[in-house]
């Protein structure tokens, strides 16, 4: 038994390490995307932020996978020693080892965002006796979230090449549910009214807005989400309203206080992921609770 508990907790702590690995690399994307992203901007002669240019450009010089990771400030190239996780940000107290300017919260709130979400999904894929091939593809997507979230969140954005395969990955989970279900005929009907929830609506105010009030990335986005909660389309429901619900009490205070204004953008694929997670996870129990508190049953 003690044994038994032992080999749990292994598997916790090795899910939070490579979270943290994941964390990181994510971290290291996020900015060669935004690299990529500004050289496309350029080449296009649409506007793009010179300054911001200059200082990420060196990160464009090879393919995104073989580039190898520098200090924005003083350009030097940072060894295996200066990448670890979390370690190497608290050992140095958030400052490069080599020209001692700041690096900001980025990096490590990046790290453990993603070792706290794949603690998660971990614990909830155990919790619902997935299949270990199903963990992992659960653990993927979730990069590719962590990804989209921190990318959305610093430049309004989501970037295609990410935002496609995730919803790549999230068609072979929706393959798979089909695969479990016993009324193909429901989760059909399910998983159509989840996409028109979170990415039909999108679609549409898009389309009336032509682009000014929602991006793209958002149809995108709400597809993905859609396919992820095909099961329930309750959930998909709760995730609208929950995103809702946070960017609401985000921007509630500086409107108030008159520090953001009505005209500000608010990402919201954070928001849209915040509320898909906390659906996903604790979605079904506060749905049944509701369902029942009021009296009828969906
Ligand atoms: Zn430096």
């Amino acid at each position: 038994m003690i044994l038994l508990m032992d080999i749990t907790i292994t598997w916790y702590v090795f899910i939070a390490i490579l979270g943290l690995l994941m964390g990181s690399f994510a971290g290291a994307t996020v900015w060669r995307i935004r690299a990529y992203q500004l050289k496309e901007d350029k080449k296009l002669g649409e506007e793009y932020d010179k300054k911001e240019f200059e200082q990420l450009k060196k990160l464009t010089k090879h393919s995104v996978a073989s580039d190898r990771s520098r200090c924005l400030h003083c350009n030097h190239v940072l060894e295996w020693h200066d990448l670890v996780p979390l370690v190497s940000w608290l050992r140095t107290g958030g400052k490069c080892a080599y020209c001692k300017k700041s690096i900001g919260v980025f990096e490590p709130i990046i790290e453990v965002a993603a070792a706290v979400l794949f603690v998660a999904v971990y614990h909830f894929s155990v919790t619902m006796s997935y299949p270990l091939a199903v963990t992992i593809l659960l653990l993927v997507i979730s990069l590719g979230m962590v990804i989209l979230f921190f990318y959305d969140q610093k430049w309004l954005l989501l970037p295609n090449s990410v935002m496609w395969s995730v919803i790549g990955l999230s068609a072979v989970w929706w393959v798979w549910l089909l695969m479990q279900t016993n009324d193909v005929g429901a989760f059909i009907i399910s998983t159509v009214i989840s996409i028109a929830t979170l990415s039909g609506l999108y679609l549409l105010l898009w389309t009336v807005s032509k682009g000014m009030w929602v991006g793209f990335g958002d149809v995108k986005l709400g597809l993905a989400l859609g396919l992820l909660l095909a099961a329930d389309w309750r959930l998909a429901l709760l995730t609208l309203f929950l995103a809702n619900l946070i960017g609401t009490i985000i921007v509630l205070p500086g409107l108030l206080s008159k520090k953001i204004s009505r005209r500000s953008q608010v990402p919201f694929g954070p928001l849209l992921i915040a509320g898909f997670y906390l659906s996903f996870f604790f979605g079904t129990t506060v749905v049944d609770w509701y369902t029942r508190l009021a009296g009828y049953g969906f």
